[in-house]
């Protein structure tokens, strides 16, 4: 079997997120890249009936290549959102979101969701936006699985590692699986709290400006992990 660790990260995922409550039932999708070819979750499977033989491989052109059920509708998404990041000059330069980008995980964790239908971007209120790389922002609406919606979100994660999706859900992306779960986690935390401060009604402070790019600066040195573990999130 092919990207067999990949294809077992993706079953992982999927569990966890949907544990996580950040996908009810069969939404959501998870993909791994290794080089030129990304393991996605396939279309419509209920997750616990999900094993890593039933995670399809694709090529970056979406070509199948090993991929015994129909992958998700959201694969132009995924392939879109590597393919970018690909053909960015320089994409081992340090522009947050823009290196390393090796797994791509799509929410519809309720409060990303609900943000997504009330603002353009995440306001700069929490300084965890400096895990995404600054201000997430809000791709416009587009019917799921188009060209449309791909384009525009890929456009959204433009030097971040998160965009919201008007009307629809949340991507994150990451160099490992898990961060990119990880931040999906953070993303949804960030958009309730920013929901619970709108609904008092009251103005809702932001943050002194430059205060995300100073705080993007002091995590690059707070980040630690047990010896011999793989590198996580930032608390
Ligand atoms: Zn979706």
């Amino acid at each position: 079997m092919i990207l067999a660790e990949e294809r077992e990260q993706v079953v992982w995922a999927c569990r966890r997120m949907r544990g996580a409550g950040l996908v009810v039932g069969t939404a959501g999708n998870v993909s791994v890249r290794a080089g030129d070819l990304v393991a996605i979750s396939p279309s419509g499977l209920d997750y616990d009936d999900l094993t890593p033989e039933l995670v399809g491989v694709h090529r970056l052109d979406g070509a199948p290549v090993e991929a015994p059920l129909r992958p998700s509708t959201e694969l132009p998404l995924h392939l879109e959102v590597y393919r970018r990041v690909q053909a960015r000059p320089g994409s081992g330069d340090p522009h947050p979101g823009e290196s390393g980008v090796s797994a791509v995980v799509h929410t519809h964790a309720p409060a990303s969701t609900a943000l997504s239908l009330v603002v353009d971007e995440i306001p700069a209120t929490h300084y965890y936006l400096a895990l995404f790389g600054g201000s997430v922002r809000v791709a416009p609406y587009a019917r799921f699985g188009t060209a449309e919606l791909a384009a525009g979100v890929a456009a959204a994660l433009t030097g971040r590692r998160a965009a919201l999706m008007a009307n629809h859900g949340a991507v994150c992306v990451g160099d490992s699986v898990r961060s990119a779960l990880d931040l999906a986690a953070y993303l949804e935390y960030v958009c309730d709290v920013q929901l619970r401060a709108m609904s008092t009604g009251l103005p809702v402070r932001t943050l002194p400006p430059g205060e995300i790019e100073s705080v993007m600066a002091a995590m690059a040195h707070y980040r630690q992990t047990p010896p011999g573990a793989s590198p996580g999130v930032a608390e």
